[in-house]
């Protein structure tokens, strides 16, 4: 079946309006969700099911930590822009509702640069670092790391984001990684990546349903220790997983 986000043989080019296509299912998936759940399926379901086990290494929480201030400082990259990070009063979980409504009143008010433009389609939902306007409704997509390096798993995260606007109706010209240049004054050197996305689609595609699935399981996933403890990230559950196979 011929991809709509990236047709055979063109230039990638979304071909529907990017406007009130959204829909929410009774499941939800993050990004962070399907990437962890590629990672580890067990990774996906304790982070659901029993967050409290988790534990970050300092140095870890340092480097998120600096990766959200490179993060925030790439937003202007661009020049003005609008971010649409809410979050539910009270807590720190993300307002994903009033950033997909934000989203929506920004594309329809003329934004040029969206940051955190946020998007769900039958609960598989995602919010973009920039999306940056090209046109009057084709866009670019930005994924920000603080690395000094393109690394494939952060091709993989873009291509998820891509898949979701896709599904979502958006019209999409390029998708780019932003990677941490060796440029103190200029540090934000993007790369595209948008064949790689392309190709990424289908991963989406088979793989989305069997992790809805696994976060919404009510018994905990078994999974054996293995490479994926450490690859491409190390696991945060380890010390519990370690205990359950008696190390
Ligand atoms: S420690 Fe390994 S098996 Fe356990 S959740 Fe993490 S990646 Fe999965």
């Amino acid at each position: 079946m011929q991809n709509l986000l990236f047709p055979a043989g063109g230039h990638p080019v979304y071909n529907r309006s990017i406007m009130n296509k959204q829909k929410a299912g009774t499941m939800s998936i993050s990004k962070t969700d399907f990437m962890r759940g590629m990672q580890c399926p067990k990774m996906l379901w304790l982070d659901a099911h029993r967050p409290e086990l988790k534990v970050i290494p300092p140095d870890t929480q340092k480097r998120l930590d600096r990766g959200n201030e490179f993060g925030d400082k790439a937003m202007a990259m661009f020049g003005p822009y609008q971010e649409m990070t809410a979050y539910i009063p009270g807590t720190q979980y993300p307002d994903k509702r009033k950033m997909i409504r934000s989203t929506q009143q920004a594309i329809r008010a003329g934004v040029e640069n969206i940051c955190e433009a946020s998007f769900e389609h039958e609960g598989c939902f995602c919010a973009v670092d920039i999306l940056h306007r090209m046109e009057d409704d084709v866009w670019e997509l930005y994924e920000v790391k603080d690395s000094p390096e393109v690394k494939p798993q952060f091709i993989r995260d873009a291509g998820y984001q891509a898949w979701v606007l896709d599904k979502c109706g958006a019209r999409l010209d390029g998708v780019f990684v932003v990677y941490h240049y060796n440029d103190e004054v200029d540090p934000f050197e993007p790369v595209d990546v948008t064949e790689e996305a392309i190709e990424f689609a289908h991963v989406v595609d088979e793989n989305i349903g069997r992790l809805m699935a696994v976060k919404e399981s009510k018994t905990e996933i078994e999974t054996p220790m293995g490479d994926q403890c450490e690859t491409p990230y190390a696991c945060w559950y380890c010390g519990y997983c370690r205990t359950l196979s008696g190390e």
